[in-house]
C-alpha cells in the first residue's frame, strides 16, 4: 500500500484536533490492515494472516508458536516477564463475502476512500488485530518494555465457524502448561456508534437441542390403531413453554428458550406421521450451565407418556467479569484509556452473541471485549471508519502503558 496515496485519500477526513494528516504509525496501522484484508481467510483458512502477525511479533522480540489442528491455524505469542499476565485475543478468519458483485469495492481489495476502509474482515476483526499489532509496536518503540507483566497474543482462524479447534484448543494447550491468563482484551467490534462507546464485560451462554418422538403410522380414520407423534410433541412444547426462566439482572439479560423448527416429515392428508422432531435454542444467563439446563429440561418432560430422544448441541458457556475484580484493575485501565483518547465514558454491556472470550474466561481471566463499531459486520460492503481504527490503536497503547 502506497503511504502517500493513503495519506492523500484520508487526509482531513479524521475529525481530530491532534492532526489533520496521518502519522507514520497511522500509515503503518493501515498497512497492517490492508495486508490482512487482502488475505482471503474464510474460516478455517488463515490465508497467511497468522504468518504475517507472527513475523511482525517475532521482529519485536516475541516468542511465537503456531500450531494447526484440523485445518485451523492457532498462534500463541509471548513476551515480557513478571507475575501478572495480560493477553490480546483475536481471530484471523472471516465469514464468506457472499455475492462479490454486490460489493461496492471488491471484498479483498482493502479499498480506501473518504476516510473509510472497505473489505471482508475490515470490522470483524482485522481492524482489531491491526490495532493490537501497531499498539504493541508503538509501545515498544516508545522506550517502554514488558518488564512488569507477561504479555500474550492468542489468535485463531476458527472463531466464525465451529470454534472447536481454535481458542478452545489454545486454552487447553495453556492449561496443560499451567499457564494462567489474568486478564485479556478481545479485539472484537464491541462498539455501537463510535470507538470506545461500549466495552463487553460478559456474554450470555447458548445451547441448541433437539427432541424427537417416534409414532405409529396409520390411517387417521382409525385413531385406535395409530400413535400420533405430533400430538405428543404438542405436550412437549407446552411443557417447554411453561418453564419460568430467570429474568436476568442489571448486569445480564435473562434466559429464554425458543423453538426454532418443527418437522414431521412428508405430509399426507390422511396419514399419521412416523416421527416428529423439534429443534430449540436456549440463550442463558450465568445462573445456568449445560448440565443444569439438561437436567431441567428432562425433569420438565418427566410426565410425558411416550418415549422421546433428546440431544444437546453446540454449547457455548456464558461468562461475566465482575465489576470489581480483585485480581486485576484492567477495567479501570480500560476506562481511563477510553476517556483519555475519546473523551467519552464507555457503557459496560453483556449484550450480543457469543465470542471466544468465553474460552479464555475458563482460565479464570477477566475478559473484556473492546473494538470498533460493529454496524457492518458480516454484511455485504463491510467497512470501517479510519478515525475509529486510529482511536482504537491509541486506546490499546494507553492500556499497555498502564496495565502493570
Ligand atoms: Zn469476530
Amino acid at each position: 500500500m502506497n503511504n502517500l496515496k493513503i495519506n492523500k485519500l484520508i487526509n482531513l477526513q479524521r475529525n481530530s484536533t491532534k492532526t489533520n494528516s496521518l502519522t507514520f504509525n497511522d500509515q503503518r496501522l493501515l498497512g497492517h490492515l490492508s495486508e490482512l484484508i487482502k488475505r482471503p481467510s474464510v474460516t478455517p483458512y488463515d490465508a497467511g494472516c497468522t504468518d504475517y502477525l507472527s513475523q511482525q511479533l517475532t521482529a519485536y522480540g516475541f516468542e511465537t508458536e503456531t500450531f494447526t489442528l484440523n485445518g485451523v491455524t492457532n498462534l500463541i505469542a509471548k513476551t515480557g516477564k513478571g507475575k501478572k499476565t495480560l493477553a490480546f485475543v483475536g481471530h484471523t478468519d472471516v465469514v464468506p463475502p457472499g455475492n462479490e458483485e454486490q460489493w461496492q469495492h471488491a471484498p479483498y481489495s482493502a479499498h480506501i476512500s473518504d476516510g473509510i476502509i472497505w473489505g471482508r474482515g475490515s470490522v470483524d476483526m482485522k481492524s482489531g488485530l491491526s490495532c493490537m499489532l501497531d499498539a504493541t509496536q508503538q509501545f515498544l518503540e516508545s522506550g517502554n518494555s514488558f518488564d512488569d507483566y507477561q504479555f500474550y497474543w492468542l489468535v485463531t482462524s476458527d472463531e466464525e465457524g465451529e470454534a472447536e479447534y481454535g481458542t478452545r484448543a489454545i486454552v487447553h494447550y495453556l492449561q496443560k502448561k499451567n499457564i494462567t491468563i489474568d486478564a485479556c482484551i478481545v479485539g472484537e467490534p464491541s462498539a455501537s456508534r463510535s470507538c470506545g462507546d461500549t466495552v463487553k464485560v460478559g456474554r450470555r451462554g447458548a445451547i441448541s437441542g433437539s427432541i424427537s418422538i417416534k409414532g405409529k403410522v396409520g390411517h387417521v380414520a382409525y385413531p385406535q390403531q395409530i400413535d400420533n407423534p405430533i400430538h405428543h410433541m404438542g405436550y412437549v412444547i407446552s411443557q417447554l413453554n411453561a418453564i419460568e426462566w430467570d429474568s436476568g439482572s442489571l448486569d445480564f439479560p435473562g434466559t429464554s428458550l425458543q423453538i426454532t423448527h418443527i418437522d414431521s416429515g412428508q405430509f399426507t392428508d390422511n396419514v399419521s406421521p412416523a416421527e416428529c422432531k423439534i429443534h430449540f435454542n436456549i440463550r442463558y444467563s450465568h445462573n445456568w450451565c449445560e448440565t443444569s439446563l439438561n437436567a431441567l429440561i428432562k425433569k420438565q418432560l418427566a410426565s410425558i407418556n411416550c418415549q422421546y430422544d433428546i440431544t444437546f448441541d453446540r454449547p457455548c458457556q456464558p461468562y461475566l467479569t465482575p465489576m470489581e475484580s480483585p485480581k486485576t484493575s484492567l477495567l479501570n485501565v480500560i476506562e481511563s484509556a477510553i476517556i483519555k483518547t475519546t473523551g467519552r465514558y464507555p457503557l459496560l454491556s453483556t449484550s450480543g452473541g457469543t465470542s471466544d472470550g468465553r474460552f479464555v474466561a475458563q482460565l479464570g481471566a477477566d475478559v473484556y471485549e473492546l473494538g470498533i463499531p460493529n454496524k457492518t459486520i458480516h454484511q455485504i460492503n463491510e467497512r470501517a471508519e479510519i478515525e475509529d481504527i486510529v482511536q482504537l490503536r491509541d486506546i490499546y497503547v494507553e492500556i499497555l502503558k498502564h496495565y502493570a
